[in-house]
């Protein structure tokens, strides 16, 4: 099983990023095995659980599946979860990693009955891998051309029945064509407090960090409803019970080191402050589009729609508007901004 770690970027300092950084190598242990371990996400258990036991019923592959939602909610994580409560192997891949449709058809044909091809990233794959994945999902077939031009020929092979279990942030990016292939689309939702204080729990005890109730809410609170930042700060919180305490994680000990890592007590850090105040002082309070405020953060546009936004939709900080992104009168009051009402050039500042 390998792990593609990507490129971190702009986000290297931030503590809440939901990019899977070197510092996250140590949590592929506290990746749950099973599903009865993979808390939250209700929803989409439910429904797992059934189409898995409908699929291992029916001696067949599980169809193919696509998650979808903001990274860090457990994508790859279910993806081997499915592996293993199919009983089959799992190939794990990203969409920018397979860069020719040999690449692809090389992991295809490598593939044995009913294992499971989990392709993170999925919506960053060229359109030539793409063509080949067509007839791979549909047909448990690859067509693949022989020769140049007048000589050329294209023949059929066929491949082992497998699954492909596809990641992405973006579900709106999948062509029509690809989306269409999937039997099963689910979508991952930001966690509740309570859920993921059971996810804090759990890794606490992986880890060997001792932590009481209020340290583990603490910490669930302020993590942007997902488990690798809970699991992130965690780690960074035990550091701080042991240099700075007696070793126990407790909700003095969590507060004392979120307020150090700058995350605020609703969970807000840094960027998502910066985000809305300049919404807010530079532009009025919105709308403004999101390239625009991209730039001048200094973020790129797509850090800020596919990690930074969803938790401040979410909470209501911020709305989507067609011409653009407002703060709400929440966002105003969380950074003491007075507030005029409305929306659009509302404030002189
Ligand atoms: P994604 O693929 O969506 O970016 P991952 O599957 O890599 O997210 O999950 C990140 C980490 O969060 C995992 O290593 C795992 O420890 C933890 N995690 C995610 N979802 C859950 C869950 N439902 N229960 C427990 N831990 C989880």
């Amino acid at each position: 099983m390998s792990i593609e770690f990507n490129d971190v970027k702009q986000e290297e300092e931030r503590i809440v990023t939901t990019t899977l950084s070197r510092e996250d190598e140590g949590e592929v242990s506290l990746r749950p095995k099973k599903l009865c371990d993979y808390h939250g996400q209700v929803k989409a258990k439910e429904n797992l659980s059934v189409f898995i036991e409908a699929a291992q019923k029916r001696c067949e592959p599980l169809d193919h599946v696509l998650l979808y939602g903001p990274p860090g909610l457990g994508k790859t994580t279910l993806a081997g979860i499915i592996a293993n409560e199919m009983n089959v192997n799992v190939r794990i891949t990203s969409g920018p990693a397979i860069e020719k449709p040999g690449d692809l058809a090389a992991l295809l044909t490598n593939l044995a009955p009913n294992d499971i091809l989990f392709i993170d990233e999925i919506h960053r794959l060229n359109k030539s891998v793409e063509e080949i994945l067509y007839p791979a999902m549909e047909d448990y077939a690859l067509d693949i051309i022989i020769g140049k031009g007048p000589a050329a020929r294209s023949i059929r092979l066929d491949l082992p029945k497998f699954t492909l279990v596809g990641a992405t942030t973006r579900a709106g990016q999948l062509t029509t064509p690809l989306r269409d292939r999937f039997g099963v689309i689910l979508r991952l939702e930001l966690y509740t407090p309570d859920e993921l204080n059971t996810i804090v729990k759990r890794s606490a005890e992986i880890l060997g960090i001792d932590i009481d109730e209020d340290g583990a809410y603490e910490i669930a609170r302020r993590s942007r409803g997902t488990p690798r930042i809970a699991n992130r700060i965690l780690r960074r919180v035990r550091d701080f019970a042991e240099v700075r305490s007696n070793g126990t994680v407790s909700s003095s000990v969590a507060d004392m080191a979120l307020n150090s890592l700058e995350i605020d007590k609703l969970g807000l850090d840094a960027t998502d402050r910066r985000m809305l105040h300049h919404i807010i002082t530079t532009f009025g309070g919105g709308p403004v589009g999101l390239d625009t405020l991209a730039a001048t953060i200094g973020e790129e546009a797509i850090t800020l729609e596919d990690v930074v936004e969803p938790f401040l939709l979410q909470n209501g900080f911020l709305n989507r508007t067609p011409r653009g992104r407002c703060a709400t009168q929440k966002a105003y009051e969380h950074l003491g901004l007075p507030y005029g009402g409305g929306q659009g050039g509302q404030m002189e500042f």
